[in-house]
């Protein structure tokens, strides 16, 4: 029985992205024109050929656009529905939990979906009219420089805000769902520690498809697609609501 008021908070990551079939970026999946992720994904990639980063770009861009959230996305919007307080910390750069409808979504690693200015820092949205064949550098439209995405990359660090956002969330949180992260990147690594530390009344669940290295910090692991374990859980939690 999980109080009406509880304050839940959600960790994401690429397991469930994974799920409305955006890849992983890891092994086999993470190649694309024989190169390799590690290799497109840096600021040095962008500053030798931003052609080319950005043709990765355009073809992720046309992926995602052609996937749907799936049934753990609407999981965690059905429980916004029911009035929990809900706010979930993602490591995924698409926009599938606000297709999804869920309202609070901190990007941790940034928003594929945004561009920002090299020069001027302007912030701006993909134009949905976008021809994703025909991949070009854009431009920016208030000084004229190149717009990078507006991810974090290899060798970057993260919004200092974002991440203290999340910290202060974490700290006054009754629940926390770890849903399809492997735990291995900071400061994801660390969420589970920040949130006990102030608060040890947390409890915390994990859902992946194998234990992980956060499997030791929650009261319960749950395995299995998380596609098909996390509504359950929530339907569990709704019913007795
Ligand atoms: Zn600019």
């Amino acid at each position: 029985m999980i109080p009406s008021e509880a304050r839940i908070t959600i960790i994401s990551g690429s397991g469930i992205s994974k799920a409305s079939g955006i890849p992983t970026f890891r092994g086999k999946d993470g190649l694309w024109k024989n190169y390799d992720f590690m290799e497109l994904a840096t600021p040095k990639a962008f500053r030798t050929n931003p052609q080319l980063v950005w043709e990765w770009y355009y073809w992720r861009l046309g992926l995602i656009s052609q996937t749907n959230p799936n049934k753990a996305h609407l999981a965690l919007k059905s429980l916004e529905d029911a009035e929990y307080d809900i706010v979930i910390l993602t490591q995924n750069v698409d926009n599938l939990h606000e297709r999804a409808g869920s309202s609070r979504v901190y990007h941790l690693h940034g928003e594929i979906y945004k561009r920002r200015c090299i020069q001027c820092n302007d912030v701006s949205y993909w134009d949905a009219s976008a021809d994703f064949e025909n991949p070009i550098v854009p431009k920016c439209t208030k000084c004229d420089s190149m717009l990078r995405p507006s991810v974090v990359w290899f060798n970057e660090t993260l919004d200092p805000n974002i991440v203290e956002k999340s910290y202060s969330r974490l700290q006054e949180t009754d629940l926390l769902l770890i849903v399809g992260t492997s735990g291995l990147v900071y400061p994801v690594a660390n969420f589970p520690f920040i949130a006990k530390q102030e608060n040890r009344q947390i409890e915390i669940i994990e859902f992946n498809i194998e234990s992980t290295p956060l499997s030791s910090m929650a009261n319960k692991t749950v395995l299995g697609p998380v596609e098909d374990t996390l509504p359950k859980f929530v339907f569990e939690i709704i019913k007795d609501s």
